[in-house]
């Protein structure tokens, strides 16, 4: 059976199966097994960090990450895992929980205004509801300007003994020195292919689709998933490789008529650049002498070709610049001017 995104009963059916999922895969939360034992380690000994960071690139799972370290500090078992079913466990997934509270984002590039984190460091002080920690969610820092980074600073100086704040971002870079020193690292990880199936398998998508998407996009569930869903990615794919080969090709016209592609389409720029950033971070590796298994991109041919092509100092000059326009076309620049004056900083480069 087809259906479609918006049909209300193919809405129905999909939260029926995320409740399967829910119920039978306890949040979803595949491998990273350091992750889970660290939490489940600071809730046995009873030395939960107040701060802690989810970092990983997109897709990877930061925000159930997030969810499933809120149900093990909360879960009434207090094993350090949660169990899924106690009543605390079951509010955390269904985001109803009392003591978890998300911030929400701001205006169109999705950072935080001061007021939101200055109204969380003013309320932490407040006990929790019913559990043992009030959780507070900070999904996505990434672009959070250093003001409002340094308003949540003080709390993550001087937090409340019941209080747990969980950030995450992409990058570990993008947050201020005095926030990473302060806060408990923990990084996501893509998953085998067989526990990216199985979890894909899950949302009822067919077997052979879901087989395409992991043989293109790895271990990446978030990114599987927007594949299955009929979203960019695909489209992104193509696009990502194209311009690799441009730059192979050091052909500049190739890759200015790739790139104008993308005018007009913000989200699918996006996705192309960090789709490239991947692209370019495996063409470093291979230059560093890593094995071609240690890959982690859409277009790992690509990579080692570009390898070839290019020195390491290219490479990462080309992803410098890459990384700042991310930033500038996240921060609402003018995306044809920046995509041009990003494809001549490329030709720069090369
Ligand atoms: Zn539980």
């Amino acid at each position: 059976m087809n259906y479609k995104k918006q049909d209300t009963f193919y809405l129905v059916f999909k939260n029926l199966i995320y409740e399967k999922v829910i119920l039978m895969e306890n949040f979803s939360f595949y491998e990273n097994n350091i992750l889970k034992n660290t939490i489940s380690s600071m809730v046995v000994k009873n030395r939960v960090a107040n701060s802690l960071l989810v970092y990983g690139e997109k897709g990877l799972g930061k925000k159930t990450a997030a969810d499933y370290i809120s149900a093990a500090l909360l879960c009434e078992k207090g094993n350090g895992m949660p169990c899924g079913k106690c009543k605390s466990c079951k509010m955390v997934l269904h985001k109803t929980h009392p003591d978890v509270i998300y911030a929400v984002p701001s205006g169109k590039s999705g950072n935080y205004k001061i007021d939101t984190l200055r109204e969380i460091v003013e309320n932490a002080p407040i006990m929790p509801n019913e559990g043992k920690y009030k959780i507070y969610i900070i999904s996505d820092m990434d672009n959070t300007l250093v003001p409002a980074q340094n308003a949540l600073l003080k709390l993550i100086e001087e937090p409340p003994d019941h209080c747990v704040i969980i950030l995450t971002a992409q990058s570990r870079s993008s947050l201020l020195p005095t926030i990473i020193s302060r806060v408990v690292s923990l990084s996501v990880h893509e998953v085998s292919s067989v526990s990216c199936e199985k979890a894909l398998a899950q949302y009822g998508y067919k077997s052979d689709d879901i087989k395409k998407s992991v043989e293109i996009l790895g271990g990446n569930i978030g990114k599987c998933k927007s594949y299955l869903d009929g979203e960019n990615i695909f489209d992104a794919v193509k696009i990502t490789k194209s311009i690799t080969d441009a730059i192979i090709a050091a052909e500049e016209y190739l890759i200015l008529k790739e790139f104008s592609e993308l005018i007009g389409d913000k989200p699918m720029t996006l996705l192309v650049l960090e789709l490239l950033c991947e692209v370019i971070r495996d063409a470093m590796s291979v230059n560093a002498g890593c094995n071609e298994n240690m890959l982690i991109s859409t277009y790992k041919n690509g990579a080692v070709k570009l390898a070839e092509h290019i020195s390491k100092a290219k490479a990462r000059k080309i992803y410098l610049v890459i990384t700042k326009y991310i930033e500038r076309i996240n921060s609402n620049g003018n995306l044809s001017l920046a995509i041009n004056s990003l494809c001549s900083e490329i030709k720069e480069a090369l």
